[in-house]
């Protein structure tokens, strides 16, 4: 968490203890145009160079992190007051096998793509696209995986060859800067990655920068600020914004697995999750039973100190983030929400800490089933058929993921294959981001465009259409030197060449003999 010293110093803070960690200047507008001067100046090089030696160094800072792992993963839970086992496992674990993947794979998922041309072949026309670097990225990264969310796409813009300007959340720069320390030690040349900490006033002034994309992730409102900044240069952008996922559960289910899942793609984070389950659909028939057991599995959760091993829940990362939770379940207690478990602040242990939460007794007129709550927060509803859990899953404005809960996989891909977001699973929740073969982003408010996989290295890349004429000593019969027998061979083109039927086609042949044959200047 952060404290502002207008204006020119952000405080990194702990928000569990509210120990401040350090003082870090806000990034200037001229900073970060000498930040992307800079990453311009070394495009041409690193675009230049091949992707195993590209590869070579990602593997290289692997192997670094790796060497100084607990070093940060301290950082990561220090700076956002999430449990030490979690910062492990969602924020550098992810990384290091992301790594790998992008390491290795990018080259070949990258290969130049022959397009089928069909009649065109016949003439002696051959097409296929290449996918080069595009420039200079602009990354502008939230809070809540403050290592995973940037090196994720740090990795992928620097494998492609291009160079990028990082701006990390004002409430973890120093996660951020460690990134730029982790890639300087390794000899990433100068210029390739800059990563300039600061607040919102250092992300406008990236979105607004000679930049050939931006890549967002946070939320909506600012999502939007950024879509309109980098208008003004037509800077194409990806938006990976906020979540409202909802989780059904079928009566068909495991319900102890389904509850326990339940309860970590809930509480995980501290919810602080996009893609934290923040609505759950129970079928009535096993509600009882599955509401007992959500329950008793968060009981049990360990909230503490994030330093420690056995932590479940460390504290929320902000006090802005406290508010709103705060809020949201007040307002849904004074509509008559039951709670189940939590409901409050954690006073025993000071810092931002909520104690995790279930709620049920509620409905879609109340903001906790609304609004993005991005805390440990899980209310519950039951439904009666899958037309209504599919109905209530959809009456969202987000969708980023969505999980069903089935014995009967034939039953959870029909309901998926009606559901509205980006990444629908089957008996798994929350964590896909991690898997960096899989495309990442929603649908409606939840974002625009994709991140990870082949579909999001095609957000980072040119891609260049190069077209073949091996008849290299005939004139085309469009070209000029129009006349009335030409217009009759068009003609004739358009009745024959167009049609859909290949047997139409055969009979273009002679038209296009006969085009061949006529006067060209
Ligand atoms: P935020 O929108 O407040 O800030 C995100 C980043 O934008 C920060 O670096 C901030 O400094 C910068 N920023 C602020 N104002 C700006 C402006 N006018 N122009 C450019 N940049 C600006 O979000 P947050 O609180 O850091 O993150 C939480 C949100 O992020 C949640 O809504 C969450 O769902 C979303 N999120 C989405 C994904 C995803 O993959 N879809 C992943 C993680 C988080």
């Amino acid at each position: 968490m952060i404290q502002m010293l207008w204006p020119s110093t952000i405080i990194s803070m702990n928000p569990a203890t509210g120990e401040t960690l350090a003082e870090v200047p806000i990034g200037t507008p001229e900073d970060i145009h000498q930040a992307v001067a800079r990453a311009w100046a070394a495009f041409p090089a690193w675009a230049e160079r091949r992707y195993a030696e590209r590869g070579r160094l990602i593997l290289a800072a692997r192997q670094y992190i790796l060497d100084r792992l607990e070093e940060i993963v301290e950082v990561t839970y220090t700076e956002t007051g999430k449990p030490r086992t979690e910062a492990l496992s969602s924020d550098v674990m992810a990384v290091l096998d992301l790594m790998t993947y992008y390491a290795k794979y990018t080259e070949k998922l990258l290969r130049s793509e022959r397009i089928w041309l069909g009649k065109y072949s016949i003439m002696g026309r051959s097409s296929y696209v290449n996918y080069k670097p595009l420039g200079v990225i602009g990354i502008i990264s939230p809070w809540n995986f403050p290592f995973a969310i940037p090196m994720g796409e740090v990795v992928m813009a620097l494998m492609i060859g291009n160079t990028v300007v990082l701006k990390p959340s004002e409430y973890t720069p120093l996660v951020g800067l460690k990134i730029g320390e982790i890639f300087q030690a390794v000899g990433l040349p100068e210029g390739v990655l800059n990563v300039v900490p600061g607040d919102g006033t250092t992300g406008a002034a990236l979105a607004e920068a000679k930049v050939k994309k931006i890549f967002f992730t946070g939320s909506v409102a600012t999502g939007r600020k950024v879509m309109m900044a980098a208008a003004k240069n037509l800077t194409p952008v990806v938006l990976e914004l906020g979540g409202k996922d909802p989780m059904i559960v079928c009566r068909d289910a495991d319900v102890d697995v389904a509850a326990s899942a339940a309860v970590w793609g809930a509480f995980a984070n501290a919810g602080q999750i996009c893609a934290s389950i923040e609505r759950c659909y129970v079928d009535q028939a096993i509600a009882d039973e599955f509401i007992t057991k959500v329950v008793e599995k968060t009981q049990r959760l360990r909230q503490g100190p994030p330093e420690r091993v056995d932590t479940d829940i460390g504290s929320l990362s902000t006090e802005r983030q406290l508010q709103v939770v705060e809020e949201q379940v007040g307002d849904a207690i004074v509509r008559g929400a039951t709670v189940l478990c939590g409901g409050d602040r954690n006073r025993e242990l000071g810092g931002y800490y909520f104690q995790p939460t279930v709620l049920t007794d509620v409905d879609h007129s109340f903001s906790i089933m609304r609004e993005e709550t991005f805390g440990p927060v899980l209310p519950l509803m039951t439904f009666k058929t899958e037309e209504e859990a599919i109905r209530l899953a959809n009456d969202s404005p987000y969708g980023l993921t969505a999980s069903v809960w089935t014995t009967d996989i034939a039953r959870g891909k029909r309901m998926a294959a009606q559901l509205q977001a980006g990444t629908i699973m089957i008996n798994e929740c929350t964590y896909t981001h991690a898997l960096p073969q899989t495309p990442w982003g929603g649908v409606k408010q939840s974002g625009v465009g994709r991140t990870h996989s082949k579909w999001g290295l095609m957000e980072l890349v040119e891609l260049e259409h190069v077209h073949v004429n091996r008849m290299a000593r005939t004139k085309d019969p469009w070209w000029y030197g129009y006349s009335r027998q030409l217009y009759e061979v068009l003609v004739d083109f358009s009745r024959t060449f167009t049609s859909p039927s290949w047997v139409d086609q055969l009979k273009a042949i002679p038209a296009v003999l006969r085009g061949q044959r006529l006067k060209k200047y």
